[in-house]
């Protein structure tokens, strides 16, 4: 794949490939010796690339190696590169880090990062926000993807440069260099150039009407990124992801992986509106009764970080009366494993949904 300059990642040519035979026959390509070997890295692309659902963002591949942690993360300031991983992974467990932040591999002369950054999957250009003040992601940009029937987004933030021409609206392609590392972010302090990464989200996305909910529940507020506000959005570990497609191949699942999820909390939700299962329908379960009687609400699997996972349709037959959200079970060990987001909360003897997990469902149903 090095041969390739990175803007004719092998899915681009797969895809000028299709194009090129439909409008050109075959034998034509196959009669100089060029067309063969045109033809034969067509055919190898396309296979290896049918195997992998997303590629890595940057060039730094120590993900996979033995004991490469430290040459793929970077940690925060005095902390080690566990604190630039997925999770409740900073001020001791607390606080969430919703990406995971990759260590920059190119400098140039002065020492900043210059490492291109890449489309992890074919999509659409959903947001870009080339504005540094505006955020503490500084420049970045947001992807839409398809993914084993799941609209998934990958985000790419701190970027010194994204690439002339890109808006919203755009395909690109997997493998397509999109911008240039960098530091850039609104934040009182600065990245320092040791600390140079891109950081890197893989989200699902709650809710279209974001901006009239964020007006009602946060009045007087500034949203700068409408719908595209960190809010709205869930992610999930993109390592796992890398990791679990590097050792299952073409068996890897992106929707098994995320069925599989550990369970935080389940939720009775009584309303009938949840654009979730409507946008996420790979994450419904059928449930025959609520099919014949029509849905009065859902039962939702959650797992820490909020991400409704699983969802399995309720008739009103199978609702006894309860408050709008009812917390049905909690799962102590995974509470006291991935605090952070502090969506349960213990009361007395048991759990109470927290004003956080109050929150988020009412974004989700909004
Ligand atoms: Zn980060």
């Amino acid at each position: 794949m090095s041969i390739f300059p990175a803007q004719l990642a092998p899915q681009y040519i797969e895809r000028k490939g299709i194009s090129d035979k439909m409008s050109s026959p075959i034998p034509n390509l196959l009669i100089n010796s060029a067309g063969i070997l045109f033809f034969l890295l067509w055919i190898f692309s396309g296979f290896s690339m049918s195997a992998q659902a997303l590629r890595l963002p940057t060039a730094n591949r120590a993900l996979f190696e033995p004991g490469g942690e430290p040459r793929y993360y970077v940690g925060t300031a005095g902390k080690t590169w566990v604190s630039g991983t997925f999770g409740c992974v900073r001020t001791y467990g607390r606080q969430m880090h919703e990406g995971i932040d990759i260590r920059c591999l190119q400098r140039d002369k002065l020492g900043e990062p210059r490492d291109p950054i890449f489309a992890v999957a074919n999509g659409i250009v959903a947001y870009i926000n080339p504005r540094t003040a505006l955020s503490n992601f500084g420049k970045y940009i947001v992807l839409r993807h398809q993914i084993d029937g799941l609209e998934v987004y990958s985000v790419y933030a701190h970027l010194s440069e994204i690439r002339a021409g890109l808006t919203a609206g755009k395909t690109v392609q997997a493998g397509q260099t999109i911008g240039i590392m960098g530091r850039t972010a609104n934040t009182r302090q600065a990245i320092s150039r040791d600390r140079a990464h891109l950081h890197f989200e893989l989200n699902f996305f709650l809710n279209d009407r974001f901006s009239e909910w964020y007006k009602k529940f946060m009045p007087g507020q500034r949203n700068d990124h409408g719908v595209w506000n960190g809010i709205n959005m869930v992610g999930i570990d993109p390592a796992k992801v890398f990791e679990q497609q590097a050792r299952q191949g073409t068996q890897f699942s992106l929707r098994r992986m995320i069925q599989q999820e550990t369970v935080l909390c389940r939720v009775l939700i009584r309303k009938t509106r949840f654009p979730w299962a409507q946008r996420y329908p790979a994450l419904v379960t059928r449930n025959p009764v609520a099919e014949k009687e029509g849905v009065a609400g859902y039962d939702v699997f959650l797992n820490f970080n909020g991400l409704p996972y699983r969802v399995i349709p309720r008739a009103a037959s199978e609702l006894k009366e309860g408050p709008k959200f009812q917390l049905i079970s909690v799962n102590d060990a995974e509470q006291r494993k991935n605090p952070a987001r502090s969506l349960v909360t213990p009361k007395g003897s048991h759990w109470i949904l927290h004003p956080n997990g109050i929150r988020h469902l009412e974004l989700l149903t909004y």
